[in-house]
C-alpha cells in the first residue's frame, strides 16, 4: 500500500495534515462486531489470518497558537511478538517510527509540536506519545508539547481489568503523567480557538473526538467511534467496543450533526479513505455512503 506520508487540507484558514504513521492488522471479525463476514469482507478484505489492514492516521493542525498533533500511532516500544500479532508496519527513517517521517514530510520535527491530544489511550492511539531510546529508557516523543487527555480516560487506563488491560500499556501514558507536561481535561472543551474536544463515548467510556473549525468550515477526527468509512452505518460497531449501545447513540448524534453542518470526516484507521463527507439524502437524513475528499 502506498499512501502519502502527509496530505495537506484546509479547514477555513487553518492548514491541516493527515499523517500516515504506518499500518496494523486486526482481526476482521473483532473490527466489525456482529456484522457477518460475508458483508464486511466485501468492504475490507482479510488476510490468511483473518486480519484486515488498518491505517494509523494522525491529524496535524497548524494552529496560530502552536502545532497540534492528534494521536500518535503505535510507537517503537513493543517487541517482535507484539509487532507480529498485530501486523504492525510502522518503521521510519527520520526518527523512531513512520510518524516522524510523516511529520518531516509536512515540514516539521517532533520538537515543533506544542500540543499532543489523545482520543483515548489505547496502544494504537497513544503508543507514539513516548519512545524507547537506544539505552532502553523511555522518553517523551514530543518534548516541547503539552499532552492533553481526558482525566477520566487516564484513570480508566491506569486501572484496567481483564478485558481492557491488553490495550492500555502504561509506558504509553505513565511517563507523560510523571513528566509534568500533562494537561487533564474534563469533558467538552475548546482547548484552542477552533479546536474542540468533543466526548464521543462507547468504544471506551471517556473517548473523545476532535473537531477543527474555522470560517464556517469544520472537520472531525473521529478516532475509534467510527474507525473506518465502513463503520458509518449505525449498526457497524466494533466488537472491541466496551459499550456498543453507547457507541450507537454517539454515532447517531455525531453523524447527524456532521451531515447537517457539512463537516469533513477524518478516519483514523481506514486503509483507503482518509477523509469523506456524508451525502444528505439517506433514510436517517444522511447517507452512510462516504463521499471521499481528495
Ligand atoms: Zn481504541
Amino acid at each position: 500500500m502506498t499512501t502519502p506520508l502527509a496530505t495537506r487540507f484546509t479547514v477555513g484558514r487553518l492548514v491541516c495534515w493527515t499523517l500516515d504513521a504506518g499500518l496494523q492488522r486486526l482481526d476482521g471479525g473483532a473490527m466489525f462486531g456482529v456484522v457477518p463476514k460475508p458483508l464486511w469482507e466485501r468492504r475490507i478484505a482479510p488476510d490468511a489470518r483473518n486480519r484486515i489492514p488498518l491505517a494509523l492516521r494522525c491529524l496535524l493542525v497548524e494552529h496560530p497558537d502552536g502545532l497540534v498533533l492528534v494521536d500518535t500511532g503505535i510507537g517503537n516500544k513493543e517487541n517482535e511478538k507484539f509487532l507480529d500479532i498485530y501486523g504492525v508496519d510502522n518503521s521510519g527513517t527520520a526518527g523512531p517510527t513512520r510518524l516522524e517521517d510523516a511529520l518531516a514530510a509536512a515540514g516539521y520535527r517532533p520538537g515543533d509540536v506544542r500540543w499532543v491530544v489523545n482520543t483515548h489511550l489505547h496502544f494504537d492511539h497513544a503508543g507514539g506519545n513516548t519512545f524507547r531510546q537506544s539505552d532502553g529508557s523511555v522518553a517523551l516523543a514530543f518534548p516541547g508539547a503539552s499532552y492533553v487527555m481526558q482525566r477520566r480516560e487516564l484513570d480508566f487506563a491506569a486501572h484496567p481489568n481483564e478485558r481492557t488491560q491488553a490495550s492500555y500499556l502504561p509506558p504509553n501514558f505513565a511517563p507523560v503523567a510523571a513528566s509534568g507536561r500533562l494537561r487533564l481535561v474534563d469533558g467538552e472543551l475548546e482547548i484552542l480557538p477552533g479546536v474542540l474536544l468533543l466526548p464521543s463515548p462507547g468504544h471506551v467510556p471517556f473517548h473523545q473526538s476532535i473537531v477543527v473549525r474555522d470560517a464556517g468550515e469544520a472537520a472531525i477526527f473521529l478516532g475509534d467511534i467510527v474507525p473506518t468509512a465502513a463503520h458509518l452505518p449505525a449498526a457497524w460497531i466494533m466488537g472491541y467496543d466496551l459499550e456498543p449501545l453507547v457507541t450507537l447513540a454517539t454515532k447517531r448524534v455525531l453523524l447527524a450533526r456532521a451531515a447537517r453542518e457539512e463537516w469533513q470526516l477524518v478516519f483514523e484507521h481506514d486503509p483507503a479513505v482518509a477523509r469523506a463527507r456524508l451525502a444528505t439524502d439517506g433514510e436517517n437524513g444522511y447517507s452512510p455512503v462516504p463521499t471521499p475528499v481528495a
